[in-house]
């Protein structure tokens, strides 16, 4: 009787990779494998503990093994699978977008709180990425008009396919807010959202490398906030309905000098802040 070869099972991976992962300095290592484990298995994370001595197959080990290797090279757990939940939605991402962030759920969140009964609004996301936010609006709000536009006919691509996927009809097209002229969805609009890209480039060697190296510089740099902010300011102010709105994702060290541009005769302007109470936001009605 030949002995049998040792047997890679759910434990042993886990326990394997998760030393493989801290070695190489990934974020959250054991989360990392048991990810990519439930995903190779089809399975939920949670059920993986209950399935420990479950072996692998070598099928099973093909198809993980890649994966191991992208995330030991610091790639994003949700370029790997290829997407990523968001409220409702289920949202492909890949390199040409940003992955969406917990702190835009929250500023969807707000979004569907304080408009709740109102049935019928017309609403833009400027700069929509992957399309996560308007997507995730319309799921909740099939009567509004949404439209997302973006600088990257490559984002478009992939906020189409999410629109599809879920169900959600957005209309999205191309517009650069620095060139307000390249705008052409209709206005007045009740309400606008926009998450720029506002990380300062000096920023960028103090970021994780999965996100820095792996993640659309476009959707996460830019040097002159100021510029970019006026001139989403200055667009929503010219686009939107009186008592219309406007909200803002921001970064957190720069929110009093983005709350100064908005004119007090024009605009009610307050901050409010995420889930780890940073100053994230900023909510304004027009006058
Ligand atoms: N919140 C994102 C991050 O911290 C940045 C998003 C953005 O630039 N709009 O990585």
């Amino acid at each position: 009787m030949s002995k049998k070869v040792e047997e890679w099972t759910v434990l042993s991976m886990l326990e394997w990779a998760t030393d493989f992962f801290e070695k190489k300095n990934i974020p959250d290592p054991r989360h990392s494998i048991e990810w990519l484990l439930a995903e190779t298995l089809n399975v939920k994370r949670l059920d993986l503990y209950l399935k420990f001595d479950r072996p692998l197959s070598p099928q099973e080990l093909d198809t993980l093994r890649p994966m191991v290797k992208r995330r030991a090279q610091h790639e994003p757990l949700q370029y790997i699978v290829g997407f990523t939940d968001f409220m409702n939605a289920r949202i492909l991402v890949n390199e040409q977008v940003l992955i969406p962030r917990i702190e835009t759920e929250q500023l969807v969140e707000i979004i569907l709180d304080e408009h709740q009964s109102q049935e019928d609004l017309t609403v833009l996301d400027i700069g929509t990425g992957s399309g996560c936010i308007p997507i995730a609006l319309k799921m909740e709000q099939p009567g509004w008009d949404i439209y997302g536009i973006d600088i990257s006919e490559k984002a478009l691509n992939t906020a189409r396919e999410n629109a599809e996927q879920n169900d959600a009809n957005v209309s999205f097209s191309k517009g650069n807010i620095l060139a307000p002229e390249s705008i052409t969805v209709a206005s007045p609009l009740d309400l606008i959202v926009s998450n720029p890209p506002y990380i300062p480039t000096e920023e960028k060697e103090i970021l994780e490398p999965q996100v820095k190296d792996y993640e659309p510089t476009e959707a996460l740099f830019f040097d002159d906030l100021e510029k970019m902010y006026r001139s989403i300011i200055s667009f929503a102010g010219e686009k939107l309905t009186t008592n219309g709105h406007l909200y803002l994702e921001i970064h957190e060290n720069y929110s009093q000098q983005i709350l100064a541009l908005f004119d007090g005769q024009k605009w009610s302007a307050r901050i409010a802040n995420d889930y780890d109470d940073k100053p994230r936001f900023i909510i304004a009605q027009k006058h």
